[in-house]
């Protein structure tokens, strides 16, 4: 071999071996970009978390709050969790004598055919929480709109049932609210009504036979006994 070939040989194979060494360069670059990126990702979500706990209540107020939980996995409970952004007001709509707060928690941890669930449901006496707060609930009827009412909302349902002391009801409804904003730092401006996520007459008797800046005010007037 000549003595030029030989060069061009040698030359060759230091082109290669750069291009190798410049090829595991570029590997380990994007595998430090993907650990860092992963990183990231992972730290905001963690913070996002944190953001979003939830809080369990043993009461509101004086009012008693019991746990009733909907089960995991079960399709009323897609255990998504978000920021909490509302607190969305419901009736139930439900008039038979019946149909207290706890008849409907029953009702939210037995269903499986119907696609609907809410955190709190509220009556003359007691209060049930079947959602943790952090976790997206079905009530709002604007699907996944991001930062609607289903994906960012605390709903809770207020009893009609008859017999059932609306105005008490009204009351404690008032008082879980007032905490709730308190807890997660939110101001009587997150208070929304179902009705303006969806348009649907809901909470209907409230809007028809009530005051709905007198409920706000009512609220308002349980924060400031809070702080
Ligand atoms: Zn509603």
């Amino acid at each position: 071999m000549s003595q030029k070939k030989k060069r061009r040989k040698k030359k060759y194979r230091l082109k290669k071996e750069v291009k190798r060494k410049l090829q595991i360069i570029a590997v380990l670059f994007s595998l430090i970009s993907l650990i860092v990126l992963v990183f990231t990702a992972f730290g905001s979500r963690q913070k996002d978390a944190a953001v979003s706990q939830g809080v369990w209540l043993d009461e509101a107020l004086g009012v008693p709050v019991i746990q009733q939980i909907i089960p995991e996995g079960s399709q009323n409970r897609p255990g998504m969790i978000r920021k909490i952004r509302w607190i969305v007001i419901h009736e139930t709509d439900n008039f038979e004598a019946s149909a207290d707060a706890r008849h409907h928690a029953d009702y939210l941890c037995e269903n499986k055919t119907e696609i609907n669930s809410w955190h709190y449901t509220v009556d003359e006496a007691v209060i049930v929480h079947t959602l943790p707060d952090e976790e997206v609930g079905w009530h709002a009827g604007d699907q996944q709109t991001p930062g609607g009412g289903n994906m960012s909302g605390i709903g809770i349902e207020m009893c009609v049932n008859e017999g059932n002391d609306f105005s008490k009801t009204l009351d404690n409804t008032a008082k879980l609210v007032a905490v709730l904003l308190k807890q997660y730092g939110l101001s009587l401006k997150a208070v929304q009504k179902h009705q303006d996520f969806s348009g649907k007459d809901c909470p209907a008797h409230l809007l028809k036979e009530a005051d709905w800046q007198q409920f706000l005010d009512q609220i308002q007037a349980y924060y400031d006994q809070l702080e």
